[in-house]
């Protein structure tokens, strides 16, 4: 059994979607915490995986940046490895990076009205194992069942 954590929000996958939520979650509500679970083992999600010899935007990068930091490089239509640059650079200026947790898989979300409260199921790729990560407002806690109790829900 794993100690207990309660947090406000998971935010699945550190891709530019990711990051993007939560910059916007810190400035837009101080003081909620937040966790960021990441399957891979990198930032960048798409712009990580796909690293092939000529991987780039489709569309100008401008307006695909985030508005709160804007694209600076004169290519309109960037190359993978600026996009993934990018991001990375986005999480490490916001601190974001650090609240990422690799390797961690949801499995799923399970919502009770009752309790007001997420559940997420949670697989861990280095410890081969599962556990619950439950988010309610405004209390914080993230907790962790035995391994057992997390497989048999699904
Ligand atoms: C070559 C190429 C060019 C593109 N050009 C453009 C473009 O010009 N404009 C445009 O708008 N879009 C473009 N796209 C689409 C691009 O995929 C998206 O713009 C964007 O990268 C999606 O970001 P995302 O964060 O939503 O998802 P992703 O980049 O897919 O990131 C999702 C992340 O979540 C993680 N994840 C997924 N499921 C789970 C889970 N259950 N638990 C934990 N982690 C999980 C993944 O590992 C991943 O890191 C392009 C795509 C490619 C491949």
């Amino acid at each position: 059994m794993r100690e207990a954590e309660w947090v406000d929000v998971v935010v699945v996958g550190a891709g530019v979607s990711g990051i993007g939520t939560a910059v916007h979650l810190q400035q837009s509500v101080p003081g909620l915490t937040f966790t960021m679970l990441e399957a891979r083992d990198a930032i960048g999600g798409t712009w990580d995986l796909f690293r092939y010899p000529g991987v780039r935007s489709d569309s100008d990068v401008q307006t695909y940046a985030y508005a709160f930091k804007p694209w600076t490089n004169a290519k309109a239509i960037a190359d993978g490895p600026s996009i993934r640059a990018y991001i990375e650079e986005t999480a490490a200026e916001r601190g974001i990076d650090r609240q990422i947790r690799f390797g961690e898989r949801v499995l799923r979300a399970d919502w009770s009205s009752s309790e007001a409260r997420c559940t997420s199921t949670v697989q861990r790729a280095s410890l081969d194992d599962q556990s619950a990560r439950t988010t309610r407002s405004p209390k914080r806690i993230c907790r962790s069942m035995p391994r057992s109790a997390a497989v048999s829900s699904m």
